[in-house]
């Protein structure tokens, strides 16, 4: 029993966003409209995007689109700039590597430094909805923690594992301006990017000039 109430009083600090997925999920969705995904060359991809500072209707409506977007496009995960929205917001609907799921946004998330002995790297494929049709090997750590801010500005901190892991990581890795491929080797990138060359998209995307 004592060894449950110290482990409690350490999660605390972590939103639960595990609870009433489907039903968050949906009502996010069902207010928001999809929107068309940026894809590779697109400028807003490629810088850092702006921190979120209004926490008004307006950003509640944006994630709303952006959960309405992320389910068109079949995505784990959607930064802002996805949608061609220059601010730092993501949002998430991924299960972590013990089948939970997790339903969540942040703004202005900054990723942890990880100590030494929670830096276990797992290679497994990484696909990005900016990069259609092209998956890739690539190595992050299997454990990451985010903190930022809620959509009214209350400071929050979201823990994942696994998938879960990598998708925050490389979420926040979008607001910087940074895809996946840009962490790939030479040859892995250029791999990449013919995949995407040769494929097609799924889903809605916004032409490149
Ligand atoms: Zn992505």
């Amino acid at each position: 029993m004592a060894q449950q109430d110290t482990d409690q009083s350490v999660n605390d600090e972590f939103i639960v966003d595990t609870e009433d997925c489907e039903a968050r999920e949906a009502a996010h969705r069902e207010r928001g409209t999809s929107r068309p995904i940026t894809v590779y060359g697109n400028p807003v991809l490629h810088r850092e995007c702006r921190d979120v500072t209004e926490f008004d209707d307006k950003l509640a409506q944006l994630i709303d689109d952006m959960f309405a977007s992320q389910r068109t496009a079949e995505g784990v995960g959607l930064a802002a700039n996805q949608i061609g929205v220059d601010l730092k917001v993501f949002v998430y609907d991924c299960m972590d590597d013990e089948g939970v799921r997790h339903v969540g946004h942040i703004c202005n998330p900054v990723l942890d430094d990880l100590p030494a002995d929670r830096r276990v790297l797992d290679d497994s494929n990484e696909g990005c909805l900016s990069v259609p049709t092209a998956y890739a090997e690539l190595a992050r750590p299997d454990y990451a923690v985010v903190r930022g801010v809620d959509m009214q500005g209350n400071p929050i901190a979201i823990r994942g594992t696994g998938y879960f892991a990598r998708c925050l990581q490389h979420e926040t890795d979008h607001l910087y301006g940074r895809l996946y491929i840009d962490r790939l080797s030479k040859r892995d990138r250029k791999d990449a990017l013919r995949q995407m060359a040769e494929g097609t998209p799924r889903y809605p995307v916004v032409a490149n000039d």
